[in-house]
């Protein structure tokens, strides 16, 4: 049986990505932080319905030993290094965090991956962020990055040393560089899931405005689902590469309240407030990803449109009692 170690695996992707292994034969670990294994039903609740079939070993991507020994004991035949301190912000409040975590938990995990299982199969999750404010759209493989963010730059250096370990020390070592996807379990904090909660709540009588910053700004939408496949498309690939994950095309925040109020029978404009505090100090080009090379390469394409990504959100969160904590 062949095994699997995920970081961040209570999340988003992580989640999806365990079951998809787990549907596939893997035997499949993850690193959770400590705290999370103690409220599980607030922190796990992504993975709550294969807890039993998950090995889950507590360790903070801080702690770069911790890491180590993670891989030393787990010897996994594939790993997924998804995990990251992951706010973007484009100031440069909590920069020592976000570099330290992200550039050494990754330097870590290759590190390990070198000394104990040269021959397993690394991913990492790199991110559209590091084309920043990007002179050309849409990006491709060879366009040149320009991350403007902290975490836009700590995913770049991940992603060279990635690249670094492969052609230098010959481990199959490979990164997806993944533009927005989104889900019923993307975070609240997140603009699409904001305005999906925040419909429902008004659908059912519960709230009347929504508070939103820039409604034109322009997204390049997926869902998870496709992205995970991806993942695992990129990392059973013949060769090691590092690929674009995205849609192709690009869609209006503003589109997405459209759709969204008019699926529940609303008008988004009678809601809507425009709020400066949810404003980004520095959005220029807009991020659109060409997949060109995942679908000649790998096979791979989207299979939902934003369309059913809003219904199937939508779905979810009417089947979830209302939430007064938000
Ligand atoms: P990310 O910034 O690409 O990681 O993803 P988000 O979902 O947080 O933001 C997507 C876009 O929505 C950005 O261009 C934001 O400027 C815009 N946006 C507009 N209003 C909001 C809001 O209230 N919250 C968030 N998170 N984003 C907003």
């Amino acid at each position: 049986m062949p095994v699997a170690l995920i970081t961040g695996i209570s999340g988003q992707d992580g989640s999806y990505l365990a079951e998809s292994l787990l549907d596939s034969g893997f035997e499949v670990h993850g690193t959770v932080r400590r705290s999370s294994l103690e409220i599980p039903d607030a922190k796990l609740s992504r993975i709550s319905g294969i807890l039993d079939k998950l090995t889950l070993h507590p360790c903070s991507l801080d702690s770069l030993t911790g890491l180590f020994e993670i891989v030393r004991l787990v010897r996994p035949d594939y790993l997924y290094h998804l995990g990251a301190q992951s706010f973007v912000s484009y100031g440069f409040e909590d920069e020592y965090a976000t570099l330290d975590t992200n550039l050494g938990s990754t330097h870590a995990l290759l590190s390990a991956v070198l000394k104990f299982v040269p021959e397993c199969r690394f991913y990492f999750a790199a991110s559209s962020e590091m084309f920043g404010h990007s002179e050309t759209t849409p990006q491709n493989e060879s366009t040149p990055f320009n991350p403007r963010s902290v975490y836009g730059i700590s995913k770049l250096a991940g992603f060279h040393l990635s690249k670094a370990f492969r052609e230098n020390e010959g481990i199959f070592s490979c990164s997806g560089i993944l533009y927005n996807h989104e889900s019923p379990r993307r975070g609240k904090e997140y603009v699409t899931r904001k305005i999906i909660t925040q419909a429902v709540a008004i659908h059912r009588g519960l709230s009347k405005e929504i508070r939103l910053g820039n409604i034109d700004a322009r997204r390049d939408w997926g869902h998870a689902m496709d992205y995970v496949d991806a993942m695992r498309r990129i990392n059973e690939a013949s060769d090691p590469d590092d690929f674009i994950v995205a849609s192709g095309q690009t869609h209006t925040v503003r589109e997405f309240c459209e759709k969204t109020f008019a699926r529940l029978d609303l008008n988004f404009e009678d809601y809507l407030t425009v709020d400066p505090r949810f404003y980004r100090a520095s959005e220029k080009t807009p991020l659109c990803g060409d997949p060109t090379k995942a679908k000649r390469e790998l096979g791979w394409s989207i299979s939902r449109d934003l369309d059913s990504i809003i219904e199937e959100m939508v779905q979810k969160e009417l089947e979830n009692s209302f939430d007064p904590t938000g």
